[in-house]
């Protein structure tokens, strides 16, 4: 039996051309003379162009399916092709032919699927080639760039990884680490450090950083004036050193906790008539725990009662050794009054960044990080930013935290425009929509379209309370502890004497040490429980321990913003138990329900499928969005529920406050009546000795 080529064509909705071309194109050669088909050939022909419709399959199961049925074509194709006298087109000749020429962009990770697709490979045989590695992956499972590195080359591919735009998420947590990858070590360029002003208060890191901006600004740039952004840059001896111009190692350690990285040198300035104080050793703690290189500059050499030798026996307490005591600190005597010792200090910076091996690429799209940010009256939200990686040019489009825009002016801080800034670069730059926060990472995108999506999505993140902050929470330690990914548990100790300080880092020392994962005290100190205190256990993901302590309301409330735990001791040994557990993995914090508040429901709005809105007032404590809901009437509970939206006036908001009139969207099966009142509670997962 054969079948009409004509009838078939039309069938499949061709002419007689353009089914034998199309034919030929799949690999199947029909003579031009032909009038018919063998039923065979038609069927496998049939089989090809519904094939060619059908959606993409999307499912391993599909493709594996299709790729068996291929096979099977394949095999026919040659008996029937056989039959014809033609020849049939060899499956992997073909395919060998749509592999994709060139260098092709892989992200840090891709699925199976679109591995395949972007080096036009069948699924197939990808996951033939994984398993050739070892790797027994299906169709959908995601492949990390290093597997990807290793199937390419098996597979006579060429591959780089693709400057991934960043995660939403990343983007909010400032995860730089992803951003700044390069694959290719020989593109990167040496690039200027980046340093940072610390030490106690009053001992002079304003001073010296209006001395070396002012001394170091060349006079035609703009007749001498400058103007504090945030952060300058200066020139010696043909190298360039960027300054963070805002002093001190809060801001420091606030930029480390959203996990921005902006510090490469540590100044650490010291008074050398006053030595070493609380906020010394505080800045010596925090730079050592960012593993950032410090230099001493001896300050107010000047003075009369300058003892610089008493100020570097003081810091050999705190393992600075001075390079002529056989340490290898660094420490320059200045006067940041004066001018002077500040070339020797600029100098020795440049010696101790080189051997830090600072390098970026600046052939790609910015990387950056905002220093500071504020609306200016003329401008518009501008912010000034530190360039980590890659060149950022007037007209980029830009995400930057939760706002996007287009650069529209960049200047330093004598006010000079320039078009393009390279890595380690700083400048104020002006084109947001709306002012971003200090910490928050800037990363050019191909369109603003695209920037102003993501920055939306980045808003929703926030809005849903999704994106936490860098701490860890107890539970998370524990949890870590207990897989062994995590072996250090970092503490930051506050108790309300020296003595009781020594007496808990003994008993830590002695009671703790045989323990597989061991505690580190990372800053210690007498007084209350800090902003600065969180924030640096936050920054390594450690916890806050204060004996005898109080822990002020700003620090509470910067602990629940960071996720870090904050637990106040008044017993040693409960303290050191504590620890045991953590430690060991069995410190489970408990769960607690915390009520909130109540509201009576004034008005039904909407009543839908198990969902509701409802006018009401709070008349006791607060709503919370998310909190769960009990439902009483006339005095008793007649069910649950969930607050899963508040809205006050047409605004969504986090809480709402006794006395307020507001809007709930509620959740639940019970359907709300006016006159019901609704109490609010949630759950807290909570150390117990807090
Ligand atoms: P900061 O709190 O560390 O930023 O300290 P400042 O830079 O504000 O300096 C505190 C005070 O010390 C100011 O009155 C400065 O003028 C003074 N000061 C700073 N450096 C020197 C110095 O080298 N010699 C003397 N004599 N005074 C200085």
């Amino acid at each position: 039996m054969a079948t009409s080529l004509i009838q078939f064509a039309k069938k499949v909705g061709l002419s007689k051309e353009q089914l034998i071309a199309r034919s030929a194109a799949l690999g199947f050669d029909i003579d031009e003379k032909a009038t018919e088909l063998e039923d065979d050939l038609a069927a496998l022909l049939s089989e090809e162009f519904k094939k060619e419709v059908s959606d993409k399959a999307d499912t391993y199961g599909e493709i594996v399916s299709q790729e068996m049925e291929k096979e099977l074509i394949k095999k026919q194709r040659k008996k029937t092709a056989g039959r014809h006298g033609v020849k049939a087109k060899d499956d992997s000749a073909k395919e060998e032919v749509i592999v994709k020429k060139g260098i092709i962009e892989i992200p840090d990770f891709i699925s199976v699927k679109e591995f395949s697709e972007k080096v036009g490979i069948s699924p197939v045989r990808v996951i033939g080639e994984l398993m050739k590695n070892g790797i027994l992956a299906n169709i959908n499972q995601p492949i990390d760039f290093e597997i990807a590195s290793i199937l390419a080359e098996d597979l006579g591919v060429k591959i780089r990884r693709k400057h991934s735009a960043a995660e939403s998420e990343d983007i909010m947590r400032g995860d730089l680490e992803k951003l700044l990858q390069e694959d290719d070590a020989s593109i990167l360029k040496e690039r200027p450090p980046v340093v940072t002003v610390m030490g106690h208060v009053d001992h002079g890191k304003t001073k010296l950083l209006d001395t070396i901006r002012d001394a170091n600004v060349v006079a035609s740039e703009s007749g001498g004036i400058t103007q504090h952004i945030g952060a300058y840059q200066v020139e010696k001896n043909g190298h360039k050193i960027t300054f963070l111009d805002t002093p001190g190692h809060e801001a420091f350690t606030a930029m480390r906790a959203r996990g921005a990285r902006a510090t490469d040198v540590a100044i650490l300035v010291v008074a050398s008539d006053e030595g070493v104080k609380p906020q010394t050793v505080e800045a010596i703690n925090h730079a050592k725990e960012a593993k950032v290189p410090i230099i001493v500059a001896i300050n107010k050499m000047d003075k009369p009662n300058a003892n610089p030798d008493k100020v570097k026996g003081e810091l050999a307490e705190h393992e600075l050794i001075p390079e002529e005591w056989g340490g290898e600190t660094v420490m320059v005597p200045i006067s940041a009054l004066k001018n002077e010792g500040i070339d020797k200090l600029l100098d020795m910076i440049l010696v101790v960044s080189e051997l830090l091996d600072l390098k970026a690429n600046p052939n790609r799209p910015a990387v950056g990080t905002v220093i500071e940010a504020h609306l200016d009256p003329s401008l518009g939200p501008v912010a000034t930013i530190l360039i980590n990686t890659g060149t950022l040019k007037v007209m980029d489009p830009v995400i930057v935290g939760a706002t996007h825009g287009r650069i529209k002016i960049m200047q330093n801080h004598t006010g000079k425009r320039f078009k393009d800034l390279g890595p380690s670069g700083t400048a104020l730059i002006a084109g947001l929509s709306k002012t971003p926060q200090a910490g928050d990472i800037l990363q050019v995108i191909n369109n603003e379209r695209s920037a102003r999506q993501k920055a939306e999505e980045v808003s929703a993140l926030i809005k849903e309370g999704k994106i936490q902050n860098m701490g860890m929470g107890l539970g998370e330690i524990v949890e870590q502890i207990k897989e062994g990914q995590l072996k250090t548990v970092k503490v930051v100790l506050k108790a309300d004497t020296n003595g009781s300080l020594e007496a808990i880092k003994q008993s830590i020392a002695k009671e703790l040490k045989s323990s597989d994962v061991a505690v580190k005290v990372i800053h210690s100190g007498v007084g209350n429980v800090t902003e600065s205190d969180v924030m640096m256990a936050a920054a390594s993901q450690g916890v806050v321990i204060g004996f005898h302590t109080d822990v002020p309301s700003q620090a509470e409330r910067m602990a629940e913003r960071h996720n870090t735990e904050v637990s106040v001791y008044k017993v040693i040994y409960e303290l050191i138990d504590d620890l045991r557990k953590i430690l060991s993995g069995l410190l489970e914090p408990e769960t607690i329900v915390v009520e909130l508040g109540k509201a009576k429901v004034l008005q039904v709005f909407f009543t839908g499928n198990n969902e509701m809105v409802v006018g009401c007032k709070i008349n006791d404590g607060k709503a919370e969005v998310n909190s769960s809901i009990k439902v009483f009437r006339d005095k008793e509970q007649i069910g649950i529920g969930k607050a899963v939206g508040l809205k006050l006036v047409n605004e969504d908001v986090k809480e709402i406050k006794k006395g307020t009139e507001c809007g709930i969207r509620y959740k639940g099966k019970i359907k709300l009546q006016e006159g019901d009142v609704l109490e609010f509670s949630k759950e807290e997962t909570r150390h117990k000795t807090l």
